[in-house]
């Protein structure tokens, strides 16, 4: 089993823990020293490794769910960009990056050169923005009667 199922079964605690789960998605935090506070990751509940292989109604879940993230994201970070990345190449469970990228990061790791861009950070800066994205994210319908 691929480690973002072991995430969502609870296998294995992903970095903060999980932000918010429903029966479509999982978000969680990327795991330093990747990133930086805020990079999310959104995966589909059921191991998929192709988009092609989503059914219509979690095509349609993981969009809505997606855009409001991006909303989020972009609102708490004050950023003028929010990246969304799918690569999906180690790790075969498609999952997509949502990179709220700060406006202090230097021109020459705007765009993909993002993925090489370091900061360091600490679990505790990932479960303080979790836990304001949380708050944010949870008023969603699509999550709210999960809960
Ligand atoms: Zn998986």
């Amino acid at each position: 089993m691929c480690h973002l199922c072991n995430y969502r079964n609870g296998t294995i605690a992903p970095p903060g823990n999980i932000i918010i789960k429903n029966k479509y998605v999982t978000l969680t935090h990327i795991a330093p020293p990747e990133g930086f506070p805020g990079w999310i990751l959104l995966y589909p509940a059921r191991h998929v490794e192709k988009q092609t292989e989503l059914t219509s109604e979690e095509k349609n879940k993981i969009v809505s769910i997606r855009w409001y993230c991006i909303e989020v994201l972009e609102n708490l970070t004050k950023t003028d960009r929010v990246y969304e990345i799918l690569f999906s190449e180690k790790t075969k469970h498609i999952h997509y990056h949502l990179i709220p990228r700060k406006n202090t990061v230097p021109d020459a790791f705007r765009g993909g050169r993002i993925l090489e861009f370091r900061e360091t950070y600490t679990e505790k800066e990932i479960a303080e923005f979790m836990t304001v994205f949380r708050e944010r994210i949870i008023s969603l319908a699509e999550f709210r009667d999960e809960q």
